[in-house]
């Protein structure tokens, strides 16, 4: 009996559940991957995560090979209804071709997949096929948590409360082994699908491993160095003191239940053991974007909140973007992420929330527009987070950042970044600046014109009036 195991973005071998259902009720797996972005519209993989993708599934296939299979790529037809039926119909092929009687696979949650895959999954149920599908990258299923009132959540706090009662008894599950696995007729080359960029913009992506490997290896680096002082060295972007496991995460290279297992056996004998919480809790907030997305689908487009639709933006532009996606704004810490982002596929934490308020408080640009750069740039770009992460900062988002709250780009750059070191590794024009003036080039006009950095592209002062004006417009104060 042949079961096909439909890989998506569950990229690993390790605590896969629909790989370990199909092997526990099969004797034999196909595993394939099907190429359809065009079945995920406007947010198809963007050229980063295109980058990482191809490097991935090179990686599965490694993986596969140790096993003495391969993964089967298949491009899906882009003639066929954009709904799902390029992957129906490369489904329908591969169980012709296999004499598969079963495809199993583990959801994904953004909107339009979710649409395709419960549309693949009834014609596939039509055709007399067991369907089955799996939870395998959050520790609950959006659906799966409620309020009292049976309510999705719209506040975070209350949201990990009761997440958090249900993560210590997860496990994670092992590779099956033995791995019997099967071929399909026609596999295409990776290297066909063309992810990969054509302009070689991708150089300092190499610092990355993607795939499983990578994936624990990241995870053991943040166990054995960060983790114990993440509380505090998570906002200093100089350091590398969160997990940067941001992209193996969106991928499925690693689960949630497996970070948390491994980090407690870590710890598990050792009596200054680190607290593990803050960490947790940050993979919770990951959690409540995919909850938010699943219960207010258009998040990644419209404000959550709808009284924020009353606010004015400044009219678009063009120049004032250009500025800030190249990193030459003129204020050094944007400069310096916007720079990390380009160069590496990844910018801190800390840094996205300033980048992401410059653009939409000093210079009033629309939310979207930072979200769909991120989507092209960032190697972790994921629907869930980036929107809740942009209308976080925008100030209209589920449980956000009050839009008042407008961030100090310099104080934030000299509390988190004190001695610049952040700023002089990204922006080189400023690597010799004498000790406040790399976080305010243009307090001193001569080093300013010295260093060749751009002067600010914006007033920060006025600008920040100008939006708190704005911002008391739309809620109809005088
Ligand atoms: P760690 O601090 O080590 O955290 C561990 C994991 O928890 C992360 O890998 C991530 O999966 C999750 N996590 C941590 N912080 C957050 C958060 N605030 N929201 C949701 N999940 C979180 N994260 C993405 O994964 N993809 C995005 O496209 C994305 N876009 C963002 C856009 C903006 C404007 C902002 C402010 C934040 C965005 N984030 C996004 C959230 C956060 O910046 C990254 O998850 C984090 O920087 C990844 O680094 P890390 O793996 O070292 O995180």
């Amino acid at each position: 009996t042949t079961a096909i195991v439909w890989f998506r973005r569950d990229l690993r071998l390790a605590d896969n559940p629909a790989l370990v259902a199909a092997t526990q009720g099969y004797d034999r797996v196909i595993p394939l991957y099907i190429h359809a972005p065009h079945e995920e519209g406007e947010w198809a993989p963007g050229a980063a995560s295109r980058w990482w993708l191809h490097h991935s599934l090179a990686s599965l296939d490694t993986g596969l090979k140790h096993h003495r299979g391969a993964l089967q790529v298949v491009a899906a037809s882009t003639s066929a209804p954009a709904d799902g039926g390029g992957s129906l119909g490369a489904l329908r092929a591969a169980i012709k071709a296999t004499g598969a009687t079963a495809v199993y696979f583990n959801l994904l949650y953004d909107p339009l997949i979710r649409k395709r895959d419960e549309k693949v999954r009834k014609a596939l149920e039509a055709d007399g096929l067991d369907v089955a599908s799996f939870n395998a990258s959050l520790w609950c299923n959006p659906w799966e948590t409620s309020t009292k009132e049976g309510e999705p959540y719209r506040v975070f706090t209350p949201f990990w409360r009761n997440l958090r009662t249900r993560i210590d008894e997860q496990g994670p599950l092992d590779t099956p082994a033995p791995l019997h696995l099967g071929t399909v007729p026609k596999s295409d080359d990776l290297d066909s699908l063309a992810l990969l960029p054509t302009l070689d913009w991708a150089k300092g992506f190499d610092e990355w491993t993607p795939g499983e490997e990578g994936a624990q290896e990241m995870l053991s680096l943040f166990a054995d160095d960060a983790v114990g002082h993440y509380d505090t060295g998570r906002d200093l972007p100089a350091r590398h003191g969160t997990s940067r496991l941001s992209p193996h995460l969106h991928f499925g290279e690693i689960s949630p239940r497996q970070v948390a297992d491994r980090l407690r056996a870590h710890f598990a004998r050792r009596k200054n053991a680190p607290d593990l919480e803050p960490y947790l809790r940050q993979l919770g907030w990951r959690e409540f974007g995919h909850h938010l997305l699943w219960h207010f689908p258009d998040t990644p487009k419209k404000n959550f909140n709808k009284k924020f639709d009353a606010f004015r933006w400044a009219k678009r532009d063009a120049h004032a973007l250009r500025r800030w996606k190249q990193g030459k704004t003129g204020i050094p810490i944007v400069d310096a992420g916007m720079r990390e982002l380009w160069a590496t596929g990844w910018m801190h934490n800390r840094v996205r929330m300033l980048v992401a308020s410059l653009l939409t408080k000093n210079l009033r640009q629309h939310w979207v527009l930072g979200e769909k750069w991120f989507w092209d740039t960032l190697v972790d770009a994921d629907l869930a987070n980036n929107a809740m992460g942009w209308q976080w900062v925008a100030g209209s988002g589920a449980d956000a950042s009050p839009y008042f709250r407008i961030f100090n780009p310099v104080t934030q750059s000299e509390k988190f970044d004190a001695e610049g070191a952040y700023i002089r590794r990204w922006v080189p024009e400023l690597r010799d600046a004498p000790g406040r003036l790399v976080h305010a080039p243009w307090e001193d006009a001569a080093f300013l014109k010295r260093s060749g950095y751009p002067s600010p592209i914006v007033d920060l002062k006025s600008s920040r009036e100008d939006a708190l004006t704005a911002y008391q417009k739309a809620r109809g104060a005088p």
